[in-house]
């Protein structure tokens, strides 16, 4: 996935959406997402389409996710292949999928990942890992996530987090996200990482910001260290991370991050930006002062 142009690292969006996923707009062909992108001064992209192999509730939908369909991951292979990239624009296919365990399993059947160049890699919902309490699936049939849930339906889970605490998950979230970078050499984008991760805890009611920053830093080291080894970088999206210590710390160690709007509209976006908009991204890595890296 080298290339020898030098394309400023500014000029890149790895992850744009397009109208094979049901939140996307329809409007958004490959063809329209690249003039867009054109329009917007980018000159390379990843075009990706969401693959989730499995749902945690075994389902075919659950909360904001769909099992994708075989037919429908044809289809954009199909267009991708058939749509001519403009010139002065390099586009690379991808999917978003998710991180499933802390060994760095990851939610696309590896013949699947092999068609794509990029995957992107989101921590959706919690990795399974030993040891850590499964006693928020039997929540699963709500179709909400844990933190849009009344406190009397959680009891089982939150008994069970105050007997650990928060830091087994943040491990598994850590290790998990450096284990898919060591194991996939085409997971080189970790997929809105503004928090490390740790936007996955809070949406369980994971109590992650009682854990020290000295302590998260150093749970986190082991993810530093891979995404630096394999040059895989870390998404930052417009909304200002939480915790910022952890975002300067692994530019510190040494890892580089890349912007994205996460665009699903290429007009009237019904919830964050549109593709056009990529700069407000740009914006908040300018602000943290963070090293930009490309593929
Ligand atoms: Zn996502
Ligand atoms: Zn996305």
């Amino acid at each position: 996935m080298k290339n020898n142009n030098s394309t400023p690292p500014e000029c890149t969006d790895y992850h744009v959406h397009c109208h094979y996923d049901g939140c996307s707009a329809k409007d958004m062909t490959l063809a329209a997402v690249y003039e867009s992108a054109v329009t917007a001064g980018l000159r390379e992209i990843c075009v990706v389409k969401h693959y989730s192999h499995e749902l945690p509730n075994g389902g075919d939908v659950w909360v904001n996710w769909k099992r994708t369909k075989p037919d429908d991951f044809e289809a954009y292979l199909e267009e991708f292949a058939n749509t001519p990239q403009p010139a002065g624009l390099r586009v690379l296919s991808g999917v978003e999928t998710e991180l499933t365990t802390d060994k760095g399993d990851v939610n696309i059947p590896d013949a699947q990942a092999a068609r794509v160049d990029l995957l992107l890699i989101s921590n959706h919902w919690l990795p399974d890992a030993p040891g850590l309490s499964r006693a928020w699936q039997p929540l699963l049939g709500e179709g909400k996530l844990p933190h849009a849930m009344p406190l009397e339906q959680l009891g089982p889970w939150l008994e069970a987090l105050a007997a650990s605490g928060p830091e087994p998950y943040a491990r598994a979230v850590f290790e998990g996200n450096a284990n898919a970078v060591r194991r996939h050499p085409k997971a080189r984008v970790l997929a809105h990482l503004g928090d490390g991760g740790l936007h996955a805890l809070r949406a369980f009611r994971i109590p992650a910001d009682d854990i020290s920053d000295d302590r998260l830093l150093e749970l986190a080291a082991p993810l530093f260290e891979a995404c630096v080894t394999h040059n895989a970088l870390w998404e930052l999206t417009p909304e200002f991370p939480r915790r910022t210590n952890i975002v300067r710390e692994a530019n510190r160690c040494g890892v580089s991050f890349t912007a994205t709007v996460d665009a699903h509209f290429l007009n009237n976006p019904r919830w964050g930006y549109t593709l056009a908009q990529h700069d407000v991204a740009e914006e908040a890595l300018r602000k943290l002062g963070l090293r930009r890296g490309k593929l």
